[in-house]
């Protein structure tokens, strides 16, 4: 007896031997993937059973880098002078918002961000949240949306020292807080983790500080490294080194250091990422719409340094995210066999769940691994859809909206584009009204 069975589908388990099983079935119990298999499951009767014929049954997808509050940013008519560069997007957008948040907007942008998420095939995610009137606390708000959705987050609260050093140490120890919390309360689905802003916003003696804690709670940290050139000039004209080598000097660089984007970093950087076992997490939506440049991402794939997909709170559909990571290094290399759609497709599975650690537990449909599965029904695709192909299609041919049917954990979120565990509208109703009020402070809406 098994708890569900999905049976008839053509897997892609994304496993060690990249195997891809026409006319499958895959069976979970108490949460686990126990067996995976051609042709029918055949030991008894599973209490739920979902057919898969014509569909496609992959990993849930990971997200390795995102800001669920960027959310309530979305479509927001700012009235700033249009930034020139990737320092005024901060400074004129982006920063103003971290000010403006509460803690129940930080509620209401993860309550809307998980619905999208689970709408559009994504089971995990790695956030940071930034607000300096808005720290303690805040990670439970952001917590209880997740645990509502029933999909998986790793959380933490962006250390800066942009006004004062205590700011940094009241961000890093929201993440403490909140580490001990969860550990306490064995909630598995929900993780924290340790985060600092960027280079040029902390001082060595944070780093320190933040590097020490995340060693000693063994969980991962995360920073935006050379994403615009301000953390590059920052670096050179205070210390005379390069982002990433100074983050070496500092001790920070180590296997459980996620490095977000890493655009301007050269070949003798991407040596030291290399030796010291940090990983990436590429963001190239982001990274077009902040016109920040192209991260050498083909050479870390080269170099066998581990590279996850994230969309830095812009575009939450995470095929809309694999699509742009497939298509921008071709353009920019002017190359078109720099990245294959396997390669694309690794960034946002296995390789997200390399980035923290979880490569045994989540990644891949696997015996023994967590049942985080999502069933996509690419109804118009033109063309067959057999083993072939189907990884060509799920780069090409499929949106978001064709995922059909979302699990983790073995718990049914989403069946046939319905959600079960979220109210859809309310979460609309919610994530509107925090916007508005933010918009509202902000200056981008009149006062009503
Ligand atoms: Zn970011």
């Amino acid at each position: 007896m098994v708890d569900l069975l999905i049976k008839n589908g053509l897997i892609v388990t994304m496993d060690g031997g990249r195997r891809i099983i026409a006319d499958g079935s895959v069976a979970v119990d108490d949460g686990r993937i126990v067996s995976v298999k051609r042709g029918r499951w055949g030991k008894g009767k599973p209490d739920e059973v979902i057919d898969a014929r014509g569909k496609i049954v992959m990993p849930g997808l990971i997200c390795s880098h995102t800001h669920l509050y960027g959310m309530l940013l979305r479509g927001a008519p700012l009235k700033v002078e249009p930034p020139t560069d990737f320092a005024q997007i901060l400074q004129r957008a982006w920063w103003p918002m971290d000010e403006a948040m509460t803690k129940e907007d930080a509620y209401a942008s993860a309550l809307i961000s998980c619905l999208e998420f689970i709408k559009t095939g994504t089971t995990l995610f790695a956030d940071t949240f930034s607000g300096p009137n808005a720290i303690s606390g805040v990670l439970d708000r952001i917590a209880a949306a997740v645990e509502q959705s029933g999909m998986r987050g790793i959380l933490a609260f962006e250390a800066t020292e942009r006004h004062t050093h205590a700011e940094g140490s009241r961000g890093t120890k929201e993440n403490e807080r909140f580490i001990c919390k969860i550990r306490k309360e064995r909630v598995r689905r929900v993780q924290g983790m340790f985060s600092i802003h960027a280079s040029f916003t902390v001082s060595d003696e944070l780093f320190h500080y933040v590097r020490e804690l995340a060693s000693r709670y063994k969980v991962p940290l995360t920073i935006h490294t050379s994403e615009g050139l301000a953390d590059l000039y920052h670096n050179y004209e205070r210390f005379g080194k390069r982002t990433i080598e100074r983050l070496n000097d500092v001790g920070l660089l180590a296997p459980d250091v996620v490095l977000a984007h890493c655009v301007h970093v050269n070949d003798d950087e991407l040596t030291i990422i290399k030796k010291t076992g940090a990983k990436v997490a590429h963001n190239p939506m982001s990274n077009m719409l902040n016109a920040v440049g192209v991260a050498p991402v083909v050479k870390m794939f080269s170099m066998g340094i581990p590279v996850g997909l994230g969309n830095d709170g812009y575009i939450f559909d995470g095929f809309e995210n694999i699509r742009a990571a497939f298509l921008l290094h071709k353009v920019a290399l002017r190359d078109p066999r720099a990245i294959s759609p396997m390669e694309a497709l690794e960034m946002a599975t296995i390789r997200g769940a390399e980035l923290y650690g979880l490569q045994n537990e989540l990644g891949s449909i696997e015996p023994g691994k967590l049942a985080d599965i999502i069933i996509v029904n690419p109804a118009l695709a033109p063309t067959p859809i057999h083993p072939e192909s189907v990884v060509g299609h799920i780069v090409n041919t499929v949106d978001g909206d064709d995922v059909e049917t979302v699990i983790v954990g073995g718990n049914v979120l989403m069946r046939d584009r319905k959600m079960l565990t979220m109210d859809e509208a309310e979460a609309v109703k919610v994530a509107r009204k925090s916007a508005e009020k933010l918009w509202q402070k902000l200056g981008a809406i009149r006062r009503g």
